[in-house]
């Protein structure tokens, strides 16, 4: 299967129509970080507010360099949209994820669903619903135990086609959460119109608990929000027990953050599952 996923680029050479060197060099080198299998998949645990226990795990790509070291997929994501190689690099890290959540099904582990960022170019692709029921099909998980990331610009474009996505997508039995929530110059309207299961609140907001009103406003009506519309809401970013506790308080009900853990390689994410460490709130 990774054969196949690297074969694709030949076909997103194309995409490199311009002749700007800067861009080849930058397209060479992505494309040899594939090759290579330098991109890897880390794992970062959500944990279920109230009870504590790992819920999901949100898949996070990483460039392991052989000579600059680990790279951050905010530094390189901008490179692989304007390449063309993202599309193979995320159904790549679609295949991984859906594999790796299936193998801790099969160890006779408790499910961990595992959720999956989806770049704007890639979601509204053509073909791209096909692609995730391809990469289902193949991996043979349940697409229960499988959820989308998508930033908020996405579906605050309301066409239908973002609109049938959504719809496909749910129709499957995916679950679609709306990413980076409340930084985008954002309608709201969109929120009744698509099937969406979880608003993520920005860290952005999380960070300021304790030190900016402001914010603190605005994680209570993202949460009060949620709550309203019948939607899970989970808070990134949660580095302290405070945040942790102002969550808890709030109705928050679900967390990811280095409080529990960074994100990890796949067999350190199996140790931390099961462990009873985490009460801390009490
Ligand atoms: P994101 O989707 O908002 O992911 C959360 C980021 O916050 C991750 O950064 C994670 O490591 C970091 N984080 C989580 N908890 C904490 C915390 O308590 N404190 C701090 N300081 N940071 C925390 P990461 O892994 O560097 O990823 C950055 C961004 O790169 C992601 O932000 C996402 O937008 C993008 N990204 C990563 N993998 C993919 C991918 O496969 N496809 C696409 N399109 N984007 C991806
Ligand atoms: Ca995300
Ligand atoms: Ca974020
Ligand atoms: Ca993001």
């Amino acid at each position: 299967a990774k054969r196949k996923g690297l074969n694709q680029f030949a076909f997103y050479s194309s995409a490199m129509s311009s002749e700007n060197s800067e861009n080849l060099e930058l397209f060479n080198s992505v494309r040899k970080a594939v090759l290579n299998q330098e991109f890897l998949v880390y794992y970062q645990p959500q944990v279920d507010a109230s009870s504590r226990k790992i819920v999901g795990a949100e898949a996070l790509l990483r460039w392991n360099h052989p000579k600059k070291g680990m790279i951050s997929p905010a530094v390189f994501i901008p490179i692989l949209e304007e390449t063309g190689v993202i599309f193979a690099v995320e159904e790549q890290v679609l295949y991984t994820a859906c594999s790796q959540s299936k193998r801790w099904q099969e160890q006779g582990r408790e499910p961990i669903p595992v959720h999956v960022n989806i770049s704007s170019p890639h979601f509204i692709r053509s073909g791209f619903v096909s692609t995730v029921e391809k990469v289902l099909q193949k991996t043979g998980l349940s697409p229960q135990y499988l959820g989308l990331e998508i930033t908020e610009n996405v579906a605050m474009n309301h066409s239908d086609h973002v609109m049938k996505v959504f719809e496909e997508l749910s129709k499957i039995g995916i679950r679609m959460s709306i990413d980076d929530f409340g930084t985008g110059y954002s309608s709201l309207s969109y929120l009744q119109n698509y099937p969406i299961d979880t608003l993520k609140i920005d860290q952005s907001f999380v960070r300021q608990i304790g030190q900016h009103e402001g914010s603190e406003k605005i994680v209570r009506m993202i949460i009060y929000l949620a709550q309203s519309l019948g939607l899970h809401v989970l808070a990134e970013g949660v580095e302290t027990e405070a945040q942790l506790r102002y969550m808890f308080h709030y109705g928050c009900t679900n967390i990811q953050g280095y409080l529990f853990s960074k994100p990890v390689p796949a067999n350190e994410l199996e140790k931390l599952v099961g462990d009873s460490e985490w009460n801390l709130i009490e």
